[in-house]
């Protein structure tokens, strides 16, 4: 049912040097279901010179000849969903629906900068002295590091991996050690596609390990990392200290802001589809629910009932719309953020409790009366908890919305035209969606502000943390 994973080191599948393995486990059912090759030192030397050798031949490669090879990977990656999703499953924990949705939308995205980087155009400006050509060209910024988490075990990669490849980098992918059987067939659709060796490098290991060794290499130009805010400022000061460019797309606890004009119906669907998907393991779940007074009764009937409609079961049963939390760290802090908000006074309004004692699945919890003070009002719960609370007038809702050092998504439901102006001008998120779920798409930026991060990984920006800037003056001769 499920396959072991190996390393992908200069155009060819590897156990480690050492021969050494991690186990992996299906998180419906706690078993072990495989292994994931355990990188060491000598494992990423040969990736570091095969990602150096890999970038001389694909910078060179025009990006009309790099976007062929990408758009077949995305064919590719699009014929296999029903083995990649089902492998995703069984390693994540998210319904099969989700895991195939995901695959199709990383061959979407890979799409989408294959044709983008083809129009990575330079240009010419107008010199002071006759005869004299001043340049702006782009340049692929070289081989580029990039760490990823276990909640969308394809699609945390796929951004780094197209925007790197279509610009003319190579890339080495630390990859999730919890969920690798998937990562490595979105690299093998690469491979299969004909991406050169060198080009694409996927290791799994002790992230710290990898991190500390791969960011200071002078081989490693750029990194990428998609993970909680504790790593990321680790990350980054270690980029800095190192002078390497650096793309941050870190922790969330997004507000979803509802006034009393709101299409109550549209916003409970939409807001709660976004909260309870993935198992609330996605950093731009809404989580801060923030009612108008007027609309707050039938506001939370809604959202309570939605939670209570969900089908909690493994992700591998069609029937299941919300499958086990991916790992047993996320139980335990569920657990932890319920008993904590209770003892300072919230409301359960359903859930709150783990489902059984065997796989990591958790009730779909909505709480009210939540103390600011609460762990689960200012950390990531990064799982099912939806938390309601009301605020009588706009300034009242800007000022909880922007209390947090996060910046990440935001989301909105109003019908005036005022108020949805006046939420762009104040909201401090990197991303605002209003009356709708219009986040994530390849073509429009993905990102955060504040401790959330810096940097794009969608839309034009996203090529952009790619390259280089070079200057060229060239007089006549
Ligand atoms: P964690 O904070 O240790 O790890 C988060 C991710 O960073 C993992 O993928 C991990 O492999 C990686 N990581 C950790 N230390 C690293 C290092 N020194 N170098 C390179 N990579 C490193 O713990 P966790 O339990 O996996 O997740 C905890 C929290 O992280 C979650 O509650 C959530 O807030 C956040 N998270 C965010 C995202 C996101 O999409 N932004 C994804 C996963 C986790």
């Amino acid at each position: 049912m499920y396959k072991n994973t190996q390393l992908f080191i200069d155009g060819a599948w590897t156990p480690a040097l050492s021969g050494r393995t991690i186990d992996v486990l299906d998180p419906a059912t706690e078993e072990t279901i495989g292994t994931v090759a355990h990188a060491g030192v000598e494992d990423l030397d040969r990736a570091l010179a095969a990602a150096e050798k890999g970038f001389r031949t694909w910078r060179k490669t025009s990006a009309f000849e790099r976007s062929k090879v990408m758009r077949k990977a995305a064919d590719l990656l699009r014929s296999r969903v029903d083995e990649v999703a089902r492998l995703m499953t069984l390693e994540q924990g998210k319904p099969l629906a989700e895991a195939r949705m995901e695959t199709l939308g990383a061959a979407d995205t890979i799409d989408w900068f294959a044709e983008e980087a083809r129009r990575t155009y330079g240009w010419v400006i107008p010199a002071r002295a006759e005869g004299v050509y001043q340049l702006g060209l782009k340049e692929p910024v070289g081989p580029v590091a990039a760490f990823t988490p276990w909640n969308f075990p394809i699609n945390q990669i796929v951004r780094k991996l197209a925007a790197a490849l279509a610009t003319g980098c190579s890339i080495i992918v630390k990859a999730p050690e919890e969920t690798p059987a998937s990562p490595a067939e979105l690299i093998r659709a690469f491979a299969d596609a004909g991406v050169p060796e060198g080009v694409v490098g996927l290791v799994y290991g002790v992230p710290a390990e990898i991190s500390e060794y791969l960011i200071p290499h002078p081989i490693i130009r750029k990194i990428s990392f998609t993970g909680s805010t504790p790593v990321g400022k680790h990350l980054a000061a270690l980029a800095g200290r190192h002078m390497k460019r650096a793309t941050m797309e870190l922790g969330g606890h997004a507000p979803a802001i509802v006034f009393d004009d709101a299409d109550l119906d549209a916003a409970a669907n939409v807001l709660t589809a976004a909260k309870f998907r993935n198992a609330g393991q996605v950093c731009v779940a809404p989580t801060r629910f923030l009612v108008q007074e007027a609309v707050y009764e039938p506001f939370l009937e809604r959202v309570v009932a939605a939670a209570k409609a969900r089908k909690v079961g493994p992700g591998i049963d069609p029937e299941s719309t919300m499958g086990a939390m991916a790992n047993a760290r996320r139980v335990q802090a569920m657990e932890g953020m319920v008993a904590d908000a209770v003892q300072r006074g919230a409301t359960v309004e359903t859930g709150g409790r783990r489902i059984g004692n065997k796989g990591f699945f958790f009730e779909p919890t909505v709480l009210t009366n939540v103390s600011r003070e609460a762990h689960a009002m200012n950390e990531e719960p990064f799982g099912p908890m939806a938390l309601v609370s009301t605020f009588a007038g706009f300034d009242e809702a800007i000022e909880e919305a922007n209390r947090l050092p996060f910046g990440l998504a935001a989301y909105a439901y109003t019908r005036s035209t005022k108020t949805a102006t006046a939420l762009a001008a104040n909201v401090e998120s990197g991303m605002l969606t209003i009356n709708h779920n219009g986040l994530a798409i390849p073509e429009v930026p993905f990102g955060g502000m504040k401790d959330s991060g810096y940097g794009s990984e969608g839309g034009r920006e996203a090529v952009e943390a790619y390259l280089n800037t070079k200057f060229v003056s060239q007089a006549g001769l």
